[in-house]
């Protein structure tokens, strides 16, 4: 199930923990079309299906407190 801090992408889970998430907007700079910014400053899911794999893998790694959570189909942890 997706709840709303949680998206499927293709092959790909993503999961915002936002109780990590420090506003830096690194993520959000690597991938516009993917994440932004809540009112508080918060990342929040965009349209990560219009972005290619490896820049939303990319842009999931850069974030500096790893609040962003990737694994692949059979469950392994691609990021962080
Ligand atoms: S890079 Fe991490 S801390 Fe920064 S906005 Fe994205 S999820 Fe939040």
């Amino acid at each position: 199930m997706s709840g709303p801090n949680e998206r499927c992408v293709g092959d790909l889970r993503i999961q915002i923990d936002a109780t990590l998430c420090v506003s830096f907007g690194d993520c959000v700079e690597a991938a516009p079309e993917a994440f932004a910014l809540d009112d508080e400053g918060i990342v929040i899911f965009l349209s990560p299906e219009r972005v290619e794999r490896e820049l939303l893998l990319t842009a999931c790694d850069v974030c500096p407190v790893d609040a962003l959570t990737v694994w692949d189909a059979h469950g392994t942890q691609l990021v962080p």
